[in-house]
């Protein structure tokens, strides 16, 4: 469980106004299910999801993580949040081109201290369909494809949270249908906060959809599936 309390982020710039990009955020969020952040571009969705996941930190306001606020977050503390508890997924894939797959997937265990078992690796790419691709390049694979290998590489870790910024921007529809699907299915395990500014991928895939603009939510719903 989840609890955003009255989150702020100001990005201050040299000989440039303020930006506030998030103006007062509460919200809290359940262990399991798929939410979406919907909202046009610039509307804070990414700077709220790289808080939530401890990739930046807010100029005002805490979260509260299974009880413990972030305001008492040590380093240590935000190393194993990002480290163990959450998992990222991004438009752009970030996956590292000089790398195999298995050696992409390998290092999000590293990171962790663990030893990338082949089995454990194995067992991941399994989860997002692609068997047996361990030693292909990033760059030998279709954007579909990098995309579940990112996912494989947040799933490894176990994590209780995964979040995705945009995570079809970059894909045709059939293809970004078929990623949403998936996320969809691991949702049933862990939470799944996706970013998107598509509302009817948020409306057909999302069990809850917060929308948010210029840094506010201004709707927040569960959505009902037949
Ligand atoms: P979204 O993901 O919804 O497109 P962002 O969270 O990226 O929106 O941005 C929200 C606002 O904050 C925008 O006005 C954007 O220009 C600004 N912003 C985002 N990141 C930075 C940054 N690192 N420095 C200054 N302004 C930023
Ligand atoms: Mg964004």
């Amino acid at each position: 469980m989840l609890d955003v309390k009255n989150l702020k982020k100001h990005y201050i710039m040299k000989g440039a106004a303020p930006v506030e990009a998030l103006r007062g955020i509460n919200l809290t969020i359940g262990d399991t299910g798929m939410v979406f952040i919907l909202g046009k571009s610039g509307s804070g969705k990414s700077t709220l999801l790289h808080i939530l996941g401890g990739l930046d930190t807010p100029t005002e306001g805490e979260i509260i993580l299974e009880g413990k606020s972030t305001k008492d977050f040590t380093p240590r503390d935000w190393d194993d949040y990002r480290n163990r508890y959450v998992g990222f997924v991004f438009q752009e894939y970030n996956l590292l081109a000089e790398f195999s797959v298995k050696e992409n997937i390998g290092l999000a265990l590293q990171l962790q201290g663990e030893k990338p078992t082949p089995s454990r690796i194995a067992e991941a790419l399994a989860r997002v369909e692609l068997e047996g691709l361990e030693s292909r390049n990033p760059t030998q694979l279709s954007g579909g494809q990098k995309q579940r290998v990112a996912i494989a590489r947040a799933l490894i870790k176990k994590p209780k949270i995964i979040f995705a910024d945009e995570p079809t921007g970059a894909l045709d529809n059939a293809t970004g249908n078929a990623i949403l699907s998936l996320l969809k299915e691991l949702s049933s395990e862990q939470l799944v906060i996706v970013v998107s500014h598509d509302r009817e991928f948020a409306e057909t895939y999302g069990d809850r959809v917060i929308e948010i603009a210029d840094g506010l939510i201004v709707a927040d719903r569960m959505i009902a599936h037949s």
